[in-house]
C-alpha cells in the first residue's frame, strides 16, 4: 500500500491503511482514504489495461498486480438524443455500469477490495448483500480462488439466490435483523479473518472513483453541472463525487459537478433528513419500493453523505413507483435496460426538471447501476406489446404494422 492514511470522516481521527478497518472506534462513522492531492493519468491501450493501471496514481495501492481482472470499468457514456430534446435539457448522459462484468458498478469496488485483501493476506472474503453486490464478490471470490462467504436474507427468493449460487460461494440464507448484520458481519470478519467487502467499505469507495474518472475522460474533462446517483448505502456517491475532488487536487479538471442523491420515495432515509436539514440519517421505517438494489432504511454512510452534499452544494430528491416504472420505460427508449433503481436517476432529472434546479443549458449525467436482467419481475408492470401472426397473414401483419 502507499504511505496514505486512512481517517475518520466525521471526528477525522486517524487510521493505518494497512489493517482491514471499516468505522471510526469513537464515533462510528465511515472511515475513507485520504485524498490523492497529486497525479495523472497512465495513457495507453484501455483494451489492455484495466482500471486500476490507468488510475495507479490516484488509488491507495501500487498496481493492481494482485487482482485477476474481469474487465471492470471502463463502461460506456451514451448521449442521450430523444429524452435531452423532450426534457429541454442541454445533455443528458447515461453512463452505463451495466455492462461491467457482473452486471452492475460494484465490480469496481468488489476489485479495490480483493487488491487490499490479498496485499494484507486474507484468504477468505465476504459480503452482506441481496443483490448486485452478492454476485459481483461471489464471481470475483471464484475467479480469485478465495473462500467466499455470502449473507443473504432468508426471505430472498429462489430465482434472485440462484444467479448468486451459481458462482459456488458458501451462501448462508439468515434469519434475524437483517439491518444490524452489516455491523454483525465486521465482528464475524475480525474473528473469522475474513475481509467483508460490505456496501460503504473504504476501497468500495475507492473503486468508485473510477466511475468519475473515466466520466471526466469520456467528456474531455469538461464537468457536467450535475451527476446524479441511485443511493443506497452511500459508498457509491461518496467514491464518485471523491473521484472528481482527486481530479480538480490533481489539475485534471477545473470544477467538481454538484452531487444529486436519487432514491425511491418508499425508503428515502437520506432524502428525508436532507430536507429536514438534519445531521443524521434515522432508520426508515417500513420501506417497500421495486428500487430493491436501493432499498436501505438505515444507510451506514447516511452521515457522510449529508455532510458531502452540504459540502458539494448537491441535493437529495426522492420519486414514487409510478416516475421509477416511467423512467424505466424511457431509458428503454434509448436502448438501456436498467433495473427499477437504475430508473431513478433519470426519473430524479424529470421530477426536478419542471422546478428550477436543472435548467435547459445544463448538462447531466445519470449513473445506470446495473441491469434490467436482474429483475424481469418489474416487466409485468409494463405494459408490453405484442402481435400475433401465422404462415398465412404475416405479410399482411407486418405490411399494416409499418403504416
Ligand atoms: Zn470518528
Amino acid at each position: 500500500m502507499k504511505e496514505l492514511k486512512l481517517f475518520c470522516t466525521h471526528c477525522k481521527k486517524e487510521f493505518e491503511i494497512e489493517e482491514f478497518l471499516v468505522r471510526c472506534d469513537i464515533c462510528n462513522e465511515p472511515l475513507e482514504v485520504e485524498e490523492i492531492k497529486y497525479g495523472n493519468i497512465h495513457e495507453g491501450n484501455s483494451l489492455k489495461q484495466n482500471i486500476f493501471e490507468r488510475y495507479q496514481e490516484f488509488m491507495p495501492f501500487e498496481n493492481g498486480n494482485e487482482l485477476i481482472s474481469m474487465g471492470e470499468g471502463f463502461t460506456p457514456l451514451i448521449k442521450s438524443h430523444y429524452l435531452a430534446e423532450k426534457y429541454s435539457i442541454k445533455n443528458i448522459f447515461f453512463k452505463n455500469e451495466m455492462q461491467n462484468p457482473t452486471w452492475s458498478f460494484k465490480d469496481r469496488g468488489t476489485s479495490a477490495c480483493l487488491i487490499h485483501a490479498k496485499e494484507l493476506g486474507y484468504k477468505k472474503i465476504g459480503t452482506v448483500s441481496t443483490g448486485n453486490m452478492a454476485a459481483s464478490v461471489a464471481a470475483y471470490g471464484r475467479k480469485n480462488k478465495l473462500e467466499t462467504f455470502v449473507i443473504i436474507n432468508k426471505n430472498m427468493p429462489e430465482e434472485k439466490i440462484e444467479p448468486i449460487a451459481i458462482y459456488e460461494p458458501h451462501l448462508i440464507k439468515y434469519d434475524g435483523d437483517y439491518g444490524n448484520l452489516y455491523y454483525k458481519s465486521l465482528e464475524i470478519g475480525k474473528d473469522n479473518h475474513i475481509y467483508f467487502m460490505n456496501s460503504d467499505v473504504p476501497m468500495r469507495v475507492e473503486g468508485s472513483k473510477t466511475i468519475a474518472f473515466e466520466i471526466c475522460e469520456q467528456l474531455d474533462f469538461i464537468m457536467p453541472d450535475y451527476v446524479v446517483v441511485p443511493t443506497s448505502a452511500g459508498g457509491n456517491i461518496r467514491g464518485i463525487e471523491k473521484g472528481f475532488r482527486e481530479f480538480k487536487n490533481a489539475g485534471l479538471i477545473k470544477s467538481i459537478p454538484k452531487m444529486i442523491v436519487a432514491q425511491a420515495e418508499g425508503c428515502s432515509p437520506i432524502v428525508k433528513a436532507f430536507e429536514n436539514k438534519s445531521e443524521r440519517i434515522e432508520r426508515f421505517m417500513n420501506p417497500r419500493t421495486i428500487a430493491h438494489a436501493i432499498e436501505n432504511p438505515l444507510p451506514p454512510s447516511g452521515n457522510q453523505v449529508l455532510r458531502m452534499l452540504r459540502k458539494n452544494s448537491g441535493y437529495a430528491v426522492s420519486v414514487s413507483e409510478e416516475e421509477i416504472i416511467e423512467a424505466q420505460s424511457l431509458m428503454a427508449k434509448e436502448g438501456i435496460f436498467g433495473q427499477p433503481a437504475s430508473a431513478v436517476s433519470l426519473a430524479v432529472v424529470i421530477k426536478i426538471r419542471k422546478g428550477e434546479i436543472i435548467t435547459s443549458e445544463d448538462s447531466v449525467v445519470c449513473i445506470v447501476t446495473g441491469s434490467g436482467l436482474k429483475y424481469t419481475e418489474v416487466l409485468k408492470q409494463h405494459k408490453i406489446k405484442t402481435e400475433k401472426a401465422d404462415q398465412m397473414n404475416i405479410d399482411r401483419v407486418i405490411t399494416e404494422l409499418k403504416i
